[in-house]
């Protein structure tokens, strides 16, 4: 029996433990998912070794310093520095990123996006941007704090603080921020994320399973939002994939993990 687990803080919300038992279930894979929860980063190495974990996935705050953790990181991860999913081979730990194309896969529904506006600047941030940036879509990131831009600016995004906000046309814009997940706050000042709502086609949050007070005033207005969960769907699928090295196929884990969020 393999064991996976999900490493965050917080991670008791984490749909992660579901979508992956539900598809080892149905498809009689000798696996089993946990979660973790990790407080300490520095300490992830370890903890996934000294538990014995076949692979894993890391959540928020741990992503970057997951990326520290590996041997060796594979693929899109390498570009940004951000893991969200780990594999043990053969004692090695080896990265990955699955949390940009997931994204993608979310968004396909609102078409053909030119232009982006990004709040927040962490991974998920770095992830989305990058992603973006690949397929010449514009990419605007606004961040509460100065220290977290430099990145974006480097890969051509434009970028300001709160300070320095001014008014654009976006087709979507999208908060990676945490703020909403354990709280009622707001991305950024309230004036802000107004002045961004009417001025954007689609709107999209990292967060899932509710309803955050940034997708409450996109819905007042009437725009056309999501929440995470396809996001969630779309990585989870991929890391699955990942989990199983390719040995299920990839519609099956699709729709096996769809019906967890049927529980
Ligand atoms: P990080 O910790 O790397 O980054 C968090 C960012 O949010 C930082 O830019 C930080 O700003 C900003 N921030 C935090 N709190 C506030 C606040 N109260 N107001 C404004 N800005 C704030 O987190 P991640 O990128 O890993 O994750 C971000 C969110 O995305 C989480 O809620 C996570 O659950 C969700 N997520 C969902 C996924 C899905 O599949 N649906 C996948 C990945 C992430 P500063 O730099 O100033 O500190």
């Amino acid at each position: 029996m393999k064991l996976f687990a999900i490493f965050g803080d917080p991670v008791s919300h984490s749909h992660s433990p579901l979508m992956h038992n539900c598809v080892f279930k149905k498809l009689n894979y000798k696996a089993c998912y946990t979660r973790v929860h990790l407080l300490d980063g520095s300490k992830l190495k370890k903890t996934f070794f000294s538990l014995g974990l076949s692979g894993a996935n890391v959540t928020v705050p741990h992503k970057e310093e997951a990326y520290k953790a590996c041997d060796e990181v594979r693929g899109f991860a390498k570009n940004i520095g951000v893991v969200n999913t780990l594999i043990n081979e053969n004692g090695r730990l080896i990265g990955y990123n699955t949390d940009a194309d997931g994204f993608m896969y979310a968004i396909k529904d609102f078409g053909k996006v030119n232009n982006v506006l990004i709040l927040g600047a962490g991974g998920t941030a770095k992830a989305l941007a990058s992603r973006f940036m690949q397929d010449n879509i514009k990419v605007s990131v606004l961040n509460r704090s100065q220290g977290r831009l430099s990145y974006f600016k480097e890969i051509g995004c434009n970028t300001s603080d709160w300070e320095s906000y001014s008014t654009k046309k976006y087709d979507l814009v999208v908060n990676t921020t945490s703020a909403g997940l354990k709280d009622e706050e707001l991305p950024a000042p309230k004036e802000i994320i107004v002045d961004a709502l009417e001025n954007t086609s689609f709107v999209a949050d990292a967060i899932y399973g509710k309803v955050t007070p940034f997708l409450r005033l996109a819905q007042e207005k009437n725009i056309t939002f999501k929440d995470g969960a396809d996001m969630l769907l779309g990585q989870g699928v991929l890391a699955n994939e990942l989990f199983v090295n390719k040995e299920l196929k990839l519609e099956d884990i699709k729709t096996n993990m769809l019906r967890s969020f049927e529980i």
